[in-house]
């Protein structure tokens, strides 16, 4: 399963433009000069992010946006807009459209990355490569490497997805089919038991450091990841002060964590 971002972008130039920057920082890119072509691509695989240009052949950004935001594979794509008015009405057309964000013609490459990475990471957080930290649980993307304290954590691939994805989305409750959606993607048959099983394995991961506790069933629901393990009574507001393993403070030794 491939990630990339789509550039829907009928100027030559300004296309490649964006392409080698953004593969330059190392996303992969589908590029598509026309809406038909964004549509074929989005059809074979659903992009992490649109960067789509307001003035295009035949269809308008703004009308592909709103295409987008009603079909309900598509609807929850980040999209960039990319125009090179700037006149506010067209904006807010955009915005009110359904556009996370965009950019006006001309703009600088830090300027397109800056606001790439800001949209991603906002909307599409499991596609960021920031580090997320929870009661003194750490994942760190770039790296692929979880950590509770000084001690180090293997997870399989799906596994590190999936625990990624909770660790983005702390507090709310999912269903196991929104799971499957989220984080095997679109286009992918499996049975809703496989996230059970994916779970159990975490969980026995995170059983050593006590961080297993913050993985609370929902029995008929779903799941939910907890910012701090679920009160056995006595401490019901303490959530945000009470870290799981006393590693998460400064530098926890491994018998601190073992200690648990
Ligand atoms: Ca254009």
């Amino acid at each position: 399963m491939k990630s990339a971002i789509l550039v829907v972008e009928d100027e030559p130039i300004t296309q490649k433009l964006i392409v080698a920057n953004l593969e330059r920082a190392g996303y992969e890119v589908v590029r598509a000069s026309s809406v038909p072509e964004a549509k074929v691509a989005i059809r074979e695989v659903l992009p992490i992010l649109v960067l789509l240009d307001w003035v295009l052949p035949d269809v308008t950004g703004v009308s592909f946006i709103r295409q987008l935001r009603t079909d309900q594979r598509t609807c929850d794509v980040p999209i960039i807009m990319l125009t090179s008015r700037t006149n506010d009405t067209d904006k807010i057309a955009g915005l009110e459209a359904g556009a996370d964000d965009y950019i006006t013609k001309p703009f600088s490459p830090g300027e397109l990355l800056a606001r790439v990475k800001a949209v991603i990471r906002r909307r599409a957080p499991l596609h960021s490569d920031q580090a997320v930290e929870i009661a003194g649980l750490r994942l760190d993307p770039a790296a692929h490497r979880i950590t509770a304290g000084t001690r180090k954590i293997e997870l399989g691939a799906t596994e590190f997805r999936l625990l990624h994805f909770f660790m983005s989305h702390p507090e709310r409750v999912y269903s196991r089919g929104q799971l499957l959606d989220e984080v095997w993607g679109d286009h992918v048959f499996v049975d809703d038991r496989t996230v059970d099983v994916h779970i159990r394995r975490i969980r026995q991961a995170l059983h050593p450091s006590g961080h297993h506790e913050l993985i609370e069933t929902l029995r008929g629901i779903g799941y939910r990841f907890l910012r701090a393990p679920a009160d056995s009574g006595a401490n019901a507001e303490a959530e945000a002060a009470a870290p799981v393993a006393p590693a998460a403070t400064a530098e926890g030794t491994e018998s601190a964590v073992s200690a648990l």
